[in-house]
């Protein structure tokens, strides 16, 4: 096999649009912390995100952190194990408790049905994820976190210009994270943000990821570093003014996969509401009572030089480092998931001909 197909490659900007975005960093010697470029980027997002507030980071996981410190969550969190290892890391990390909340047979999200019952005295806040840019029932979770006073953080790390009825997915809940690391829909080769309502959060966001300093002499928390340069932030500029084109191409591709695999015996695929603008930022299938089990199907793409992925496979509730901590009983719906589903191929220069073959290659 010359070439390889690999789940997810990163979009580039054309090489001298790049270039021409850092020159002129060269003359200025300004290249972090709060520059021009990252506050370009900054506005930009927060109209084509539609928020009202975004706030950039070095990456999507330490905004998460951030979030979670900037909302003051204590306690215990609900939340889901149908995730990347950050949503839970993120959270024990912080010094609280995840309590897992199983998952929609359907999206694949938190199912709202399920939340209440995990609720304590000592519970702070809910973290769903949207799922592969799917958006969660923000109406019902809403409507529980405001019953029981909880914060509301979304993961929407693979939810980037995904919007419901035209409202952009990071106006959902107290704060909403993105992450622009490499391999997601937009990126600024590593990176992330938090968008939120609350303008009163502002500063203190900006003081916790710049070690907590206020002014040059004193520190009033206890922050870290956290912030997005201006060369991650010039990328993310080149990235933003080709973003629709390069959704529109993993729209097609999608559109590809599904004439395909549509209404074959054994194999789910997952589909967004009609009210959704999505992004296609994967293209999960879900092998139930398939003809050729998983593993199988993983085998003979992998001879073929293409490498699809369970994502997500384990769950997290299931990492060696949380061994001993939770009941994996908890979410069995979730654990059916982990077990049957897999990410084909999905970036924005696939090309159809190697969509084909996929296919061709899962199907016979
Ligand atoms: C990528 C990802 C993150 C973390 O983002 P980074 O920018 O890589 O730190 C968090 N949650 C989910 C669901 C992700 O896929």
């Amino acid at each position: 096999m010359e070439k390889k197909v690999s789940v997810t490659s990163p979009s580039m900007p054309p090489f001298d649009e790049f270039v021409e975005e850092i020159r002129d960093l060269w003359h200025s010697r300004w290249l972090t912390h709060n520059g021009p470029k990252h506050n370009l980027l900054m506005e930009r997002l927060q109209s084509y995100l539609n928020v009202q507030n975004v706030c950039l980071f070095a990456n999507g996981h330490l905004a998460l952190e951030m979030a979670f410190e900037a909302l003051g969550l204590t306690g215990e969190v609900i939340t889901t194990p149908f995730t990347f290892a950050s949503t839970t890391h993120a959270i024990v990390r912080r010094g609280l408790v995840p309590r897992f909340c199983d998952i929609d047979p359907y999206t694949f999200n938190m199912d709202p049905d399920k939340i209440e019952a995990l609720i304590t005295e000592k519970t702070t806040a809910i973290v769903p994820v949207h799922v592969y840019g799917t958006p969660c029932d923000v109406q019902r979770i809403g409507e529980i976190a405001e019953r029981y006073g909880l914060k509301v953080i979304y993961d929407a790390a693979h939810a980037f210009g995904v919007s419901i009825n035209g409202k952009g997915i990071g106006s959902f809940g107290d704060m909403t994270m993105f992450s622009f690391h490499a391999t997601k829909v937009f990126h600024t080769v590593e990176g992330g943000a938090l968008s939120y309502s609350n303008a009163a959060l502002t500063p203190r966001l900006a003081q916790l990821k710049q070690f907590g300093l206020v002014g040059t002499e004193d520190a009033v928390a206890v922050g870290t570093n956290a912030k997005m340069t201006e060369i991650n932030a010039a990328m993310g500029l080149c990235n933003l003014n080709h973003i629709d084109e390069q959704i529109e191409k993993r729209h097609i591709i999608a559109k590809r996969y599904m004439e395909h695999l549509k209404g074959l015996e054994g194999i789910r695929i997952l589909h967004p509401n009609e009210n959704v603008r999505h992004n296609w930022a994967y293209f999960p299938v879900i092998f139930e009572n398939y003809r050729k089990d998983r593993k199988m199907i993983i085998e003979q793409l992998n001879v073929n030089g293409i490498f699809p992925r369970k994502y997500f496979y384990p769950l997290t509730s299931d990492f060696v480092c949380y061994n001993e901590f939770f009941d994996k009983t908890d979410t069995p719906i979730a654990r059916y998931a982990a077990d049957r589903v897999l990410a084909l191929p999905m970036y924005a220069d696939l090309s159809i001909e190697d969509v084909d073959k996929i296919c061709s290659i899962i199907i016979e």
